[in-house]
């Protein structure tokens, strides 16, 4: 959009760049700014791939369009108005001080490679220009350059890296939202969120989503309050059974950067919480996953195009269009594998203990790339991160760093009856088996001809036909392994 000069204020504004925090409380480079007592002008610079970086996925725009909208308000309520801009950082903020006759630029730290080198332009440019350039603590407890083993390197192995950030002292508690902010006494012309065409229409797929979440600040504040009161309490146990739902499910507001790590971990001390000793520490624990995956990508920036572990670079998959849309579409005949895939794209979530058993099904039992799972997911998750998403994957396919030994091959039928015992998950995502027995429900192939007629389901038909067999994929799967091996 062309720069459109206002009348200079008075004073010379401060810039604050949003990208992925979208919150006002917590937010150090907004405080910072509003403290300076000078008027402040919000930005949203969506720079959509243009840094050098991945462009969001479908889900994931969603999820933007409506946690804008609701940044919107709450700047309002305060007095401020955001402006949206799209295009890359430097152009984009330099346009703007050039309009605005800004004199200084604030933003919270990103932490994937793209980001990070487009802020560290930035601020060479800004300070060039003799301008104030400030960046703040961002959405990790820990900056991931400053965690070091004790010889100096990166750490690849997560539970040293645990015992790091758990002993490296208390994180700094959150700080509140500004009161007031204040505005610009001219109107700085703004991209309309509607132009940039982020929610589906043809056809809209985000019914499901709708209901599953309440993108924004309040929306985060309230999952973490609902986790807290019913989640956190059974969590060590109950986190891996998925139809149980007691995992907190924040992870899409700390994708967007709506709640920080710093609010999560210091609302976990309250004195009112009661919560068992294991339970806290294994839900910090899982935070502390999030933290290694950032600190895995600040040490490989290649995390979702490059294995780790390099031997993999010799790893014969097996790309076949067919089997990848199956396992997209959950129609791969493994119950527990198919209801995961139908919650990821019925809500744009999926429970943690079904996706390393999806993901484990696609790269060992299908032989398909990590790679094209991991981009199913980017474009599918309403949390795709760009840390957490191929540090996953490859943690799943044996590739990454303190990966899962390729060996240990999940039985998706086993994890089902583990994690599933009486089907009340597959029951709600794959509606076609609702009426099978609990017995039969994770292996519909076992069931009597008059069970499945009873229930409704006819295999090939009414549902798929396991399109492998577990046995002889898993035996496909070590030979493909050894073959690996042997090149090496
Ligand atoms: P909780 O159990 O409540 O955990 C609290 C928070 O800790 C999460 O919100 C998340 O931020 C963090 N966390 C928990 N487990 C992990 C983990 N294993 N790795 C990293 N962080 C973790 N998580 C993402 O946020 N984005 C992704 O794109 C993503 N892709 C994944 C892909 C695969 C193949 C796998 C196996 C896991 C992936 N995860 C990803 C990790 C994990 O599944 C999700 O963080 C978790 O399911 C989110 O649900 P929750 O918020 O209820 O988690």
């Amino acid at each position: 959009m062309p720069t459109q000069k206002t009348d200079m204020p008075c004073e010379p504004p401060v810039i604050v760049l949003f990208r992925n925090d979208l919150r006002l409380a917590d937010n150090l480079a907004l405080k910072a700014a509003a403290e300076t007592g000078r008027p402040v002008l919000p930005v949203f610079v969506f720079d959509d791939g243009a840094d050098g970086g991945r462009p969001p996925g479908g889900a994931r725009r969603w999820w933007l369009h409506h946690a804008l909208e609701r940044l919107r308000a709450s700047l309002a309520e305060r007095g401020a108005s955001l402006i949206l801009r799209r295009g890359p950082t430097l152009a984009t903020v330099l346009s703007l001080v050039e309009a605005t006759q800004a004199n200084a630029v604030f933003w919270n730290r990103r932490y994937d490679p793209a980001g990070i080198a487009a802020d560290s332009d930035l601020k060479t440019a800004l300070r060039e220009r003799a301008l104030e350039a400030r960046s703040f603590d961002g959405h990790l407890l820990h900056e991931p350059s400053r965690l070091t083993t004790g010889t100096g390197g990166p750490y690849r192995v997560y539970s040293p890296f645990w015992r790091a950030l758990a002993s490296g002292g208390e994180p700094r508690a959150p700080v509140a939202a500004p009161k007031a902010i204040r505005p610009l006494p001219e109107a700085v012309a703004s991209d309309g969120l509607e132009s940039w065409s982020l929610l589906p229409t043809a056809p809209d797929w985000a019914g499901g989503l709708r209901d599953a979440w309440t993108p924004g600040e309040a929306g985060a504040r309230q999952r973490l309050a609902d986790f807290l009161d019913a989640g956190l309490q059974h969590y060590a146990e109950g986190r891996d059974r998925p139809a149980d739902a007691l995992t907190s499910q924040l992870s899409p507001h700390l994708a967007h950067g709506e709640i920080t790590p710093f609010q999560i971990w210091h609302a976990l001390a309250r004195p009112d919480l009661d919560a068992p000793a294991r339970d806290l520490e294994t839900f910090r624990k899982e935070i502390a996953w999030r933290e290694f995956s950032y600190h895995l990508l600040f040490h490989n920036r290649d995390l979702a195009s490059k294995n780790v572990n390099r031997d993999f670079d010799a790893f014969a998959w097996r790309p076949d269009a067919g089997l990848l849309a199956a396992w997209q579409q959950g129609r791969t005949g493994y119950p527990i594998v198919d209801a995961g895939m139908r919650q990821l794209w019925r809500t744009g979530w999926m429970h943690n203990r079904v996706r390393m058993v999806a993901a484990s099904f696609l790269t060992k039992h299908l032989l398909q790339d990590w790679r094209d799972g991991e981009a199913w997911f980017w474009d599918t998750l309403v949390d795709a991160d760009p840390a957490s998403n191929p540090a996953s994957w490859q943690w799943v396919a044996g590739s990454g760093a303190d990966a899962a030994p390729y060996f240990r091959i999940f039985n998706p039928v086993l994890q089902g009856e583990k994690f599933d015992p009486d089907g009340t998950y597959v029951r709600d995502f794959v509606p076609e088996l609702a009426r099978l027995p609990s017995r039969y429900i994770h292996k519909p192939w076992q069931a009597p001809a008059d069970t499945l007629s009873e229930a409704g389901v006819k295999l090939g038909a009414t549902y798929p036909v396991a399109i492998v067999e577990h046995r002889k994929a898993r035996t496909a799967a070590l030979a493909a392994y050894d073959a690996m091996k042997g090149t090496r």
